[in-house]
């Protein structure tokens, strides 16, 4: 259940609403809007609650919220959520822009591709550390010294940093790195790291998990927000369907649709979503023009020697060509591509 306040809603009614909420035994998530504030009720929906609460002064009114998921609905919260690093802002009116490798190889590696993507004017550059690879024989990530290596790739060029945790126990490492901490697809629903991502501060990206629904993945957001981290983005990779030409199915579909559900921002990787480097500048354009606000993509200086996902690599002369294709949809659905 959400409660609308009257956009003229005094400290203390809101405050009161809360009280009283809370004496019923319901938790309370406070959205303090534009235009009006509104509090999100945890807990069941209750006819008579609901008229109490009505009467009560500084209330507009009150609605059942028919969906599972609660904060991250629209009906929660109208305004888009917008995650703001100074001038850099996911979910705002720019496009922005993610990229690198798909693992951190070592110092001089990363370093260079760091450059590479600051060069073209990217902010923010990607790179696992903790790798999730399907074979426990496959390169698994230079762990912590990959998370240092980011944190001196951030000195040195002043990119912000994305990287994946991969359970509950690393958050405190990772977050000391990273600007964003990343959720792989194949642990959406690890609901500890989950709670553990919600209670502390850091903006989170969230990949969609490969067979998870909308709904699941919405849900698996609502774990974060629920612990108080408002700072969560959707990221599209593709999901597992009866298709083998691409690695994935990349459900572009989710992107309006996310859109229209939630206020959250919304991004795609069509690196993961395709599998193969070659499709890759025509599923960001799509993306793009289907409303994302953001991209992630894998490039590597050398994707033919990488350690992990080469074939979905973007080389430094693909990568820059992309980005011009992209930028020219950006204008077209009236976004720029935010780079510096
Ligand atoms: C990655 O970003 O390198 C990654 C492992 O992504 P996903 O979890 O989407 O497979
Ligand atoms: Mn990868």
């Amino acid at each position: 259940m959400i409660v609308v306040m009257h956009a003229a809603a005094r400290e203390e009614e809101i405050n009161e609403v809360s009280r009283r909420l809370q004496k019923l035994g319901y938790g309370v998530h406070r959205s303090t809007g534009e235009t009006c504030t509104v509090l999100g009720v945890i807990g069941e929906y209750n006819d008579s609650i609901a008229l109490t609460l009505e009467s009560m002064p500084g209330v507009d009114k009150v609605i059942n919220v028919s969906k599972p998921f609660k904060l991250v609905s629209r009906e929660f919260k109208k305004e888009d959520t917008v995650i703001e690093f100074g001038d850099i802002k996911i979910g705002g009116p720019d496009v922005v822009v993610i990229a690198g490798p798909c693992a951190v190889e070592g110092e001089k590696e990363l370093l260079e591709s760091a450059r590479i993507v600051k060069e073209v004017g990217v902010n923010i550059l990607r790179g696992g550390a903790f790798k999730p690879r399907t074979s426990p024989y496959s390169f698994q990530g230079l762990e912590e010294e990959g998370l240092k290596y980011l944190s001196r790739a951030r000195e040195e060029t002043g990119l912000l940093i994305v990287t994946e945790v991969m359970n509950q126990y690393n958050v405190p490492l990772v977050a000391e790195h990273a600007d964003i901490l990343q959720v792989g697809t194949r642990n959406m629903q690890n609901f500890y790291l989950l709670r553990e991502l919600g209670r502390q501060k850091k903006p989170v990206l969230l990949k969609r998990g490969m067979s998870a629904t909308i709904e699941e993945w919405l849900m698996a957001a609502e774990y974060i927000l629920s612990e108080g981290n408002e700072k969560v983005i959707l990221c599209e990779r593709g999901i597992r369907t009866f298709e083998h030409y691409t690695r994935n199915t990349l459900d572009l579909s989710a992107v309006p649709i996310v859109k229209y559900l939630s206020h959250l921002p919304v991004i795609v990787d069509p690196s993961h979503g395709t599998g193969n480097w070659r499709w890759v500048p025509a599923m960001a354009r799509a993306a793009i023009a289907a409303g994302a606000d953001g991209l992630i993509v894998e490039v590597h200086p050398r994707p033919q020697e990488a350690l992990s996902d080469g074939p979905q690599s973007l080389n430094p002369e693909r990568f820059r060509q992309m980005l011009e294709e992209t930028r020219q949809v950006a204008m077209s659905v009236g976004r720029r591509l935010a780079l510096s």
